[in-house]
């Protein structure tokens, strides 16, 4: 269809991404959608096998720092929007190779913002006004805000001041900052929202659901750091993808919505959670409960102890909820791996 606008995401390979893009594409047959990815470990074109034969759907491998390619993608294609997933986001990677964290989260999204600006200023139309036509929605973490307390009624809400700890977490903010500027500066219409910790399908092996599960199948010993207290707020992936969609297209400009659902938990319960359920579903022939393979190892250096989303604008302004809670994703979590992993 000609009528159609086309979108460009990036970093859609990845966990987030590719959960979001075959749900955004089914809503908005208005839509044609541009991946552009340049594949690193965690990018996985498996991903998104169901979207391939959709003629609305493209995938383009490359560096989203390559100023050249993404003017071409820019000027080809008519990018009428941009929602941008891209980055480097382990944050264990982060602290022993922190460049190329800077490079992807920094430059890179300067690259495609600065892009956009200069392709769309000269369009016809008003940034603020026809957000259809000029919306650039950035996706980032609540790791920007630093760590709270154990006190449950400290919460980061979108006035948190930043103070990020990792270096995944300052090249976010980083990040964070330079669409700010752009808003401020050239009155671009622009959009931040900041989720906590994502679960579900298509999530990279390297981090902690997928470890528990593979390590338990595999009966081998499963690693929990520090005392395994450390707290994070737990949302499931496709509700995050539901924010996303309202922030786009509701989302007043300029704006920075936090997205979290409310769900806090230890890692310690995230463990006990997922062997109760393969102690049901696929029970060890060796052991009484897979929780016996829990062991603590060493912290990570610079361990933010808790963080937990206040997201009452969203849910208050913009009408947003999380439609799973975490007793039910998760079942449906281990279910998608089990079947991975099988
Ligand atoms: P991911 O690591 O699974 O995927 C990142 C994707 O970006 C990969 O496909 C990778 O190939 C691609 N990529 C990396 N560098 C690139 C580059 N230079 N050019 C083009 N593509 C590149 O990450 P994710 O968990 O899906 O996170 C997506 C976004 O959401 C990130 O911006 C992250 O900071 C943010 N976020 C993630 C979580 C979470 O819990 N996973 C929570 C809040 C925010």
């Amino acid at each position: 269809n000609n009528n159609n606008q086309t979108i460009l995401v990036t970093g859609c390979a990845g966990f987030i991404g590719s959960n979001f893009v075959p749900y955004f594409l089914d809503k908005y047959p208005e839509y044609n959608l541009i991946n552009l990815d340049l594949l690193t470990y965690a990018g996985n074109l498996e991903n998104l096998k169901e979207c391939e034969e959709n003629p609305r759907y493209k995938f383009i491998k490359g560096d989203i720092c390559n100023r050249d390619l993404v003017e071409f993608i820019f000027t080809e294609y008519d990018i009428q929007g941009v929602i941008h997933f891209a980055a480097e986001s382990h944050v264990d990677n982060s602290i022993k190779n922190p460049g190329v964290f800077v490079n992807t989260n920094v430059n890179g999204t300067f690259t495609l913002i600065d892009v956009a600006y200069k392709y769309w200023m000269d369009k016809p139309f008003n940034y603020k006004a026809d957000y259809k036509k000029s919306r650039f929605h950035h996706i980032s973490t609540d790791e920007v805000y630093g760590t709270l307390t154990d006190d449950p009624k400290d919460l980061f809400t979108e006035t948190t001041p930043y103070a990020p700890n990792s270096p995944y977490s300052a090249s976010k903010a980083s990040s964070d900052m330079i669409i700010r500027a752009y808003n401020e500066t050239y009155g671009m219409n622009t959009v931040i929202t900041n989720c906590s910790n994502n679960y579900g399908p298509k999530q990279h092996d390297e981090k902690l659901i997928p470890t528990i599960i593979r390590k338990a199948l595999n009966n081998e010993s499963i690693p929990i750091y520090g005392d395994g207290k450390n707290i994070r707020d737990w949302l499931y992936v496709l509700d995050h993808c539901k924010g996303i969609d309202i922030v786009y297209h509701t989302g007043k400009t300029a704006n920075t919505y936090n997205i979290g659902g409310r769900n806090e938990r230890t890692n310690l319960q995230i463990v006990d959670a997922i062997c109760t359920i393969l102690d049901t579903k696929v029970p060890s022939k060796t052991l009484t409960s897979y929780k016996e393979l829990i062991t603590f190892v060493e912290d990570r250096a610079g361990h933010d102890r808790r963080y937990a989303i206040d997201a009452t604008k969203l849910e208050d302004e913009l009408g947003w909820k999380a439609d799973e809670n975490f007793d039910t994703g998760i079942v449906l979590t281990v279910d998608w791996y089990l079947d991975k992993y099988k």
